[in-house]
C-alpha cells in the first residue's frame, strides 16, 4: 500500500482508529527520509462532539510532530451536518440516514484537501470490522457491484482522485482499541449523536455476535470478498469519470453526488 517516497495525508477524526493509525504510520514514517505524514481532520460540524474530537486529533498531531490541516463541512459546503440533519427532519426525508449524507460529503472534502497538501495517498483507519460490515451493507442495498470499488488499495482512476489505502484492513477493531489504550492516547470516545441512526449498527452487532459465537467469521468475510473482487470487476464496465457540472470534482454522471444531495438540501 505505502512506498518510501509517498506523502501520505491521514484521515485523522480524532477517535481511536485514526489516531492509532497516526501514531503507527508516525513511527514506520521514521525510516523513510523521502516520505512525509500529513494528518486531515474533517469538521463536520456535529455540536458538542466533533469540536472535542479535533482538539484532540489536535493535540497528538502536535505530540508527533505532524503537521495538521483541518478543513469544515460549513467552509466547503456552507452546512454543518447538523444543519444537514435538520434540513432533513423538515423535510421529512426518511431515505437516507444522516450518515450517508456524512459520508459522501467527508469523502469528498477529504479528498479536495489531499490534493492541498500535496498527498498522493489518503490513509483511512477503516479497520476489519468496517470492512466487513461496508461488505454486507453493500448486499443488503442490493449494490454488491460496489465492492469491486471498495477496496483496501484503490485503483488510480482519475488526477484529482487522490489513491486511498487502508493499512488497517485486516486489524479487528479491538486491536486497534487496545493499541490506543497501551500507548496511553488521549482520544474521543463518545459516540457521534446521529451514529445510532445508521443501518450499519445492526450490521455491526450481527457480526460481532458470529465473531464471539465462531471465532474467524470476520476475517473469512473479509477474505471471501478479496477472493471474488477480481471477477465482480471484470464485470463492472468502467466508466470515464466527467467533470461535475456544479463544482468540477471527477464523477461518473453529470453532477457529482455530492452537490446531488446539497441541492436537495437547499429545496427542504
Ligand atoms: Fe457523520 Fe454518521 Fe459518523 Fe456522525 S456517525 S460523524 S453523522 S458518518
Ligand atoms: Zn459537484
Amino acid at each position: 500500500m505505502m512506498k518510501y517516497n509517498d506523502r501520505i495525508a491521514v484521515a485523522v477524526s480524532g477517535g481511536k482508529d485514526s489516531l492509532s493509525l497516526l501514531y503507527i504510520l508516525a513511527k514506520i514514517e521514521r525510516n523513510f527520509p523521502k516520505a512525509s505524514l500529513v494528518a486531515i481532520s474533517v469538521d463536520e460540524g456535529v455540536r458538542g462532539y466533533r469540536g472535542k474530537a479535533i482538539r484532540m486529533a489536535a493535540e497528538n498531531c502536535k505530540k508527533l510532530g505532524i503537521e495538521h490541516c483541518i478543513v469544515s463541512f460549513k467552509e466547503f459546503y456552507g452546512y454543518t451536518q447538523d444543519d444537514v440533519v435538520r434540513r432533513l427532519k423538515k423535510g421529512d426525508k426518511t431515505e437516507l440516514t444522516p450518515c450517508a449524507y456524512c459520508g459522501v460529503l467527508r469523502r469528498k472534502a477529504l479528498n479536495i484537501a489531499a490534493r492541498e497538501v500535496r498527498a498522493n495517498k489518503v490513509a483511512t483507519a477503516h479497520t476489519l470490522d468496517d470492512e466487513t460490515q461496508t461488505i454486507l451493507l453493500n448486499i443488503l442495498h442490493g449494490d454488491p457491484l460496489r465492492i469491486a470499488r471498495e477496496k483496501p488499495l484503490t485503483d488510480v482512476v482519475h488526477p484529482d482522485l487522490v489513491q486511498r489505502i487502508k493499512p488497517f484492513c485486516e486489524i479487528p477493531e479491538r486491536e486497534t482499541t487496545l493499541y490506543a489504550y497501551i500507548k496511553k492516547i488521549k482520544f474521543q470516545d463518545a459516540p457521534c449523536p446521529y451514529a445510532s441512526q445508521a443501518i450499519r449498527n445492526d450490521i455491526r452487532l450481527f457480526l460481532n455476535r458470529m465473531e464471539y459465537r465462531h471465532a474467524g467469521t470476520k476475517f473469512t468475510v473479509f477474505k471471501s470478498i478479496e477472493k471474488i473482487r477480481p471477477a465482480i470487476e471484470k464485470i463492472v464496465t468502467r466508466v470515464e469519470l466527467n467533470k461535475c457540472s456544479e463544482c468540477g470534482e471527477p464523477t461518473n454522471e453529470r453532477t457529482c453526488k455530492a452537490c446531488q444531495m446539497l441541492q436537495q438540501l437547499s429545496v427542504l
